[in-house]
């Protein structure tokens, strides 16, 4: 039996790395979501065919899980994905947490090894498991406004978190010494309160345009709990699956790194975005900014050859992606070529934009990445910005007293004109003011987003009408 399970697992860690090559472009995304779904039910059969379990709480446990997914993925709204995603995150870390604290608890602590390995293995699942979980909540705080976005700091933050890591590390050695004594269970409390504490103290500096480099770090956090899981019930696919997941995420973490052009030691220790909050005076934008009517944009539309959609958030709260690409057949049929430059920071998660896109069936082959299109921007005819904020605003770029300043952007305002779709002059997810909103070339079409492309493709239409 052990042989069957064990090539189940094999066989599952094969699926689990074909969907997730899959799941890197956009075309083959959702086989490799299914692919990796299946290979999960093969681990999860494997599993069950391990001798000595006791069914009943599994059973459980399983009707208990499928309700609450069920009934979380029928209600959640598309825009409240990354909070969702978040609380799946922080899940993953508590599920590793209670692993070690069972295995702790059950005195069965040989199960993979010798006990000292074990007992490493149970300190980095209840740590890291800890880390994830309080510091999930807290960007699902953050992510759903239920938490200030902007950094929360008080003074000496730095050494308190520093004098907490270092609790944590001595805690964790004094207890792999002595796993077995009670002076050891007080040893673990401990450290299950103080990971519990690190989640958040760590998080709550964490603000501003930098959340998905943490959200990305947090991910990786409850890939490598799961890991340390696996050693601990000596369960192979466990520590695969973790491996997996920890990997992707560390990798995600570095490229989004890259993307904000920041260190993952500047993010974490930063306290990015603390002089946030000095408004538009205090950042030096100023002016005044010009509306624009449908009708009138239209006519400039109208008569563009090179038109470049840029999304933002703001186009996954209006839910504009179908009405987006609607608009873009209507430019194409009229000559223009158009293309979509999508920002890796743009909207709440990592591919956020990507994900709308794709649901609107926006080919792949329309999308440039915002360094290629970014040296010919000058030639761009119209820029149209559908809800995004932060990834185009030029203080990035041109204010080093800005908290964005290092930011690459996408250079919209260098382009002929820019229409910027947005209700109001509110700054986006930073609180950083746009200076972008003033400038010569950029005419504000207020509105909600999928309301006012709506009244574009009218124009069109309309137009055509009248033309036929
Ligand atoms: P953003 O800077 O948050 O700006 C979004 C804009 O959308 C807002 O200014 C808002 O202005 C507008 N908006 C909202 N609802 C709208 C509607 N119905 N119709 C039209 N406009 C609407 O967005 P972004 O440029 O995409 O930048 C993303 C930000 O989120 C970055 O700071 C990024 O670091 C951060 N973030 C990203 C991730 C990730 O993984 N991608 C994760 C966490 C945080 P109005 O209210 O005036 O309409």
């Amino acid at each position: 039996m052990d042989t069957l399970i064990n090539l189940l697992y094999i066989a599952a860690s094969v699926l689990f790395i074909y969907g997730l090559k899959m799941l890197g472009r956009a075309d083959t995304a959702r086989r490799g979501n299914l692919v990796s779904a299946v290979g999960m039910l093969l681990a999860v059969v494997a599993t069950l065919l391990v001798g000595g379990l006791n069914f009943t709480w599994i059973v459980v446990g399983v009707l208990l899980g499928a309700a609450i997914g069920a009934v979380a993925a029928y209600r959640v709204q598309m825009t409240a994905m990354p909070e969702m995603v978040a609380l799946f995150n922080g899940s993953g870390g508590l599920a590793s947490l209670l692993i070690g604290w069972a295995e702790y608890h059950d005195g069965t602590s040989t199960l993979a090894g010798t006990p000292a390995f074990t007992a490493v293995a149970i300190f980095l699942a209840v740590l890291v498991g800890g880390v994830a979980f309080t510091g999930s909540i807290v960007a699902f705080g953050k992510l759903s406004e239920r938490l200030p976005g902007r950094p929360i700091l008080f003074k000496n933050q730095h050494l308190y978190n520093a004098g907490l890591a270092a609790l944590v590390v001595v805690l964790g050695v004094l207890f792999t010494l002595t796993p077995d004594t009670p002076v050891g269970y007080l040893l673990f409390l401990l450290a299950v309160a103080a990971s519990l504490v690190l989640g958040v103290t760590l998080t709550i500096p964490i603000g501003g345009a930098d959340m998905p480099i943490v959200i990305a770090l947090l991910n990786a956090y409850s890939g490598i709990a799961a890991s340390a899981a696996g050693f601990i019930l000596g369960n192979n696919v466990l520590i695969v699956a973790g491996s997996l997941v920890g990997a992707s995420g560390l990798i995600l973490t570095s490229i989004m790194c890259k993307a904000m052009n920041r260190s993952l030691a500047n993010v974490l220790f930063g306290g990015f975005g603390a002089s946030v909050g000095g408004g538009a005076a205090a950042s030096g934008v100023q002016g005044d900014a010009k509306p624009i009517t449908a009708e009138d944009a239209y006519f400039m539309l109208e008569a563009a050859s090179s038109v470049l959609v840029v999304p933002g958030y703001g186009m996954a709260v209006a839910q504009a992606q179908h009405v987006v690409k609607e608009l873009a057949d209507l430019l194409s049929e009229n000559g223009a070529e158009v293309r979509y430059a999508v920002h890796p920071v743009a909207g709440r998660m990592p591919g956020h934009m990507n994900v709308l896109l794709a649901e609107a069936n926006v080919p792949y082959e329309s999308l440039v990445e915002p360094e290629d299109v970014n040296p010919t921007m000058d030639t761009v005819d119209i820029v149209i910005v559908i809800g995004a904020n932060d990834v185009v605003n030029p203080a990035a770029r041109e204010d080093p007293g800005s908290p964005l300043y290092g930011m690459p952007i996408i250079n919209v305002d260098e382009a002929r004109s820019v229409f910027v779709l947005k209700r109001s002059m509110a700054s986006g997810f930073s609180g950083v003011e746009n200076p972008l909103f003033f400038k010569e070339n950029t005419r504000m079409l207020f509105g909600d987003a999928k309301a006012s492309l709506s009244q574009l493709v009218s124009e069109f239409k309309d137009a055509l009408r009248d033309a036929a």
